[in-house]
């Protein structure tokens, strides 16, 4: 980064252990108690280079079920090429322990993590265990990702999200090297704003789906973490970027209107023109009763992976294109294109069956 923020004066102590510059070490956080009274211990692997420098977590699983960002950090942690050539990473395959040992979105007390923070010391369990981790990890750090997928039974296009009005954010986000970025501040006790807010400017990244390490989402996820550690300088490999970056302001769940079966039209990450079909919905027989329509120009950042909806149940996630997007010239720059965001594209493609549209009225 030509001019970012004050970084923070490196420590050689983290969690007890005695790291000094040029090396690097696996260490735990206690973070709360099992019901078998064993110590939770989040597994941390920090890598320190001889040269002082920026300081950067990079988070996965805070969603204990969204673990393609587990593939991501593990594939850097076991990376031995990368050279860090100043400051410190800090990588946290997973950040919510109890959860993931569920294979869960949730904390054994049903509370969600990522609305917890900055937490309390003598709060819920979830609280404990979000003080702990902000207190411990983020205050310590310049910058953050923190890596998710869509929830469950939907698929994300991978996206970063981040509060672009912080400047460090908007350029941790430009950085990162998505197609679309999403301008948002994310939700109110949320780990990545309460982060920001607490002076560590903390991006997300959003892409595929719970329960799998999808190979073309990890890519990105491993890309994407690089061009940051490029960025600040930190390694000196080239980065790698899309053929176009467009930062959406706004988006918007489409949501069906029937119970029934629904005939997708689109793909995960298609760009789509006002008007144009999303969706029909289906009887289980196949009879149409309805076709979902674009309200605006946009692109697909998310949808459901499951046809079988009820009213009012999400069919897909609209990102609406700035005026100033063509839809029709955007398409053509991804024909005949190898780029890693055209192998996402045709890999998520495979798990929705896509049907052409009705022509009758
Ligand atoms: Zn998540």
């Amino acid at each position: 980064m030509t001019q970012g923020k004050e970084c923070s004066q490196e420590s050689n102590h983290w969690f007890g252990e005695e790291i000094p510059p040029g090396t690097s070490r696996n260490v735990s956080l206690a973070v709360g108690e099992s019901y078998s009274g064993m110590t939770l211990q989040i597994q941390i692997h920090i890598r320190r280079a001889a040269a002082e420098g920026p300081i950067l977590f990079v988070t996965a699983a805070l969603h204990g079920d969204e673990i393609n960002g587990c593939g991501a950090i593990r594939h850097i942690i076991q990376d031995n090429s990368l050279q860090l050539e100043r400051g410190t990473l800090l990588l946290v395959p997973v950040l919510n322990l109890p959860a993931f040992d569920r294979h869960s979105r949730y904390l054994p007390d049903r509370r969600d993590l990522n609305r917890s923070f900055p937490g309390d010391a003598k709060g819920s369990l979830a609280s404990r265990m979000a003080h702990t981790i902000f207190h411990e990890l983020v205050t310590h750090c310049d910058y953050g990702i923190d890596l998710h997928t869509a929830a469950v039974r939907r698929t994300n296009y991978p996206t970063v999200r981040g509060d672009l009005s912080n400047p460090d954010v908007k350029k941790l986000a430009h950085a990162f090297g998505t197609e679309i970025i999403l301008n948002t501040k994310g939700p109110r006790n949320s780990f990545r704003r309460e982060a920001c807010k607490a002076g560590c400017p903390t991006i997300i990244m959003e892409g595929g789906e719970v329960w799998k390490l999808e190979p073309v989402i990890v890519e990105t996820a491993v890309r994407g973490i690089k061009n940051v550690l490029r960025d600040l300088r930190m390694i000196s490999d080239p980065t790698e970027h899309p053929r176009y970056q467009i930062t959406l302001e706004h988006s918007k769940w489409i949501r069906a209107e029937h119970g029934g079966f629904l005939d997708f039209h689109i793909r995960p990450g298609d760009i789509v023109e006002k008007n144009q079909p999303l969706a029909t919905n289906t009887t289980i027989l196949g009879e149409p009763q309805g076709t979902l329509l674009a309200p605006f120009n946009g692109v697909v950042i998310g949808m459901s992976s499951l046809p079988a909806v009820s009213p009012g149940e999400p069919v897909c996630n609209l990102g609406k294109l700035p005026s100033q997007y063509n839809p029709a010239k955007l398409k053509t720059l991804r024909t005949t294109d190898e780029s890693l965001e055209q192998r996402v594209l045709d890999e998520l493609g495979t798990s929705v069956l896509v049907i052409e549209p009705s022509t009758e009225s």
